[in-house]
């Protein structure tokens, strides 16, 4: 048949990770993102299965952004096949070279780990991917630029195919996309960001589409709306009084810049007393340089960014890292992984949770089946590299640092659509939150929508 689109789920569906979708239209076949299925370990084997159509058959991807659930699975397609080219922003591609290389190498890492311990099932255990594989898959990487509403310029031009990027203020380089395939625009929202991000610029204004794939991680939530800077102070001073420290388990990636600004500001306006900070995460540092290079998509200046190199310890290699160790007074370490899935933050956490004087205060959405998402549920006993620790220290969370938009900031985005698109595809969400999103946008939008499970292919 010819003329016809398809578009079917591969991930992202009825759950938050694990963005796939794909298109296709007269023979041709392009993927949108290429996220890793991240949380609980029936979704994590997802990455293991064979990806469901030949990877050589895809011509090319679009990322949204960089987080590794929407490009974590690319070494895999490229290493199973796929020989297209990789669209996204610069900024994404700075940010791809970051990650997609730390996860290969913590990859690496807990097979070795696993197989010098022999706890695991397969033997030997294999990583799901190598550098190596990271590293070719970066070289198929091109940079687009943003397109504006008023320079309707697509970034790529393919014959019947062409995507447009524009900011959507969730992280560095992030982007919603409009595809324009065969005559049909489809706007895939990407991560949204908020409009009142601490770093992010707000999102551009939706453009026209006839379809449209919107995510709905906080679909059926309003983030916190609380004094952001009180509440963080108060968790400090609370904290520090009583001679403890507070380690933030943060994302590498927006969530660790957007928290160095935060507290370098309570800082500055004497809301915490002088203590020392440490950023103990090689990845989130690099990423810090990203954003201090390059000031066009957020909001922080030059002189800002520079001030919070002085305020800050970065601490870059495994001594420095392992010298926190012995750390005597009170002080406030950033350390990834944002969910304490892996990550420096482990061996912080194995040393921290024990000590009640201690804050472990979580910066983010905590994926379901993550340590992450344990702590904050109030756990007591948490396993960490094969052995069980207590848990004693206080454990917060703040969802109003999130980089997502709520349920408000969702619709009011929508809102804001030139026409009502004719059907609406809710992805990336838990269950409950992509269909409470389904229902606002039925009934306050009156529009069309759905929420489709993984493996679903509709007709455009
Ligand atoms: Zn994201």
């Amino acid at each position: 048949m010819s003329n016809q689109v398809s578009l079917t789920f591969h991930g992202a569906a009825g759950t938050v990770t694990g963005s796939r979708y794909l298109l296709d239209f007269n023979s041709r076949r392009v993927l949108v993102d290429c996220g890793l299925f991240q949380g609980y370990k029936n979704l994590r084997e997802r990455n293991w299965r064979p990806f469901p159509v030949e990877p050589s058959s895809i011509e090319a991807v679009f990322l949204t952004h960089a987080h590794l659930d929407h490009s974590g699975y690319l070494p895999c397609l490229v290493k199973n096949g796929f020989k297209g080219t990789i669209y996204c922003t610069e900024a994404t591609r700075d940010l791809c070279k970051i990650l997609l290389m730390d996860a290969a190498k913590l990859q690496e890492e807990e097979a070795f780990y696993r197989n010098r311990h022999h706890y695991s099932k397969h033997d030997p255990a294999l990583p799901l991917y190598t550098r190596e594989d990271a590293k070719k898959a970066l070289e198929l990487f091109e940079v687009v630029h943003f397109s504006s509403p008023d320079d309707l310029d697509p970034g790529v031009s393919l014959g019947e195919l062409s995507v447009s990027f524009y900011p959507n203020g969730h992280i560095l380089g992030s982007a919603f996309l409009d595809v324009l395939v065969a005559g049909r625009h489809i706007l895939f929202s990407g991560d949204m960001g908020r409009s009142n991000d601490l770093i992010m610029r707000a999102p551009e204004l939706p453009v026209y589409c006839d379809y449209l794939v919107i995510e709905s991680t906080y679909g059926d939530r309003l983030h916190d709306n609380q004094d952001i800077w009180d509440k963080v102070a108060e968790i400090i001073n609370e904290t520090v009084a009583t001679g403890g420290s507070v380690l933030i388990p943060s994302f590498a990636v927006g969530r660790a810049q957007a928290l160095l600004y935060l507290i370098t500001e309570l800082k500055h306006r004497k809301m915490i007393p002088y203590l020392p900070i440490y950023l103990d995460s090689p990845m989130a540092i690099s990423v810090t340089e990203v954003m201090q290079r390059d000031h066009r998509y957020h909001r922080l200046n030059k002189a800002r960014c520079q001030q919070m190199s002085r305020d800050v310890t970065f601490t870059r290699t495994v001594e420095e890292s392992m010298s926190l160790n012995s750390l005597h007074m009170p002080a406030i370490i950033l350390s990834a992984s944002g969910m304490a899935t892996g990550g420096r933050v482990l061996h912080h956490l194995s040393r921290m949770l024990g000590d009640h004087r201690n804050t472990v205060l979580f910066a983010g959405y905590q994926a379901p089946g993550t340590r992450g998402a344990r702590l904050v549920a109030g756990e007591k006993n948490i396993k960490i590299f094969g052995s069980y620790y207590n848990v004693k220290a206080r454990i917060e969370t703040m969802d109003f640092l999130s980089a997502h938009a709520d349920h408000l900031e969702l619709l009011h985005w929508l809102q804001n659509m030139p026409t009502a698109p004719k059907r609406c595809f809710v992805t990336h969400g838990e269950e409950a939150a992509s269909d409470q999103f389904r229902i606002t946008i039925n009934e306050e939008l009156n529009w069309s929508a759905c929420v489709p499970i993984m493996g679903d292919k509709v007709i455009l």
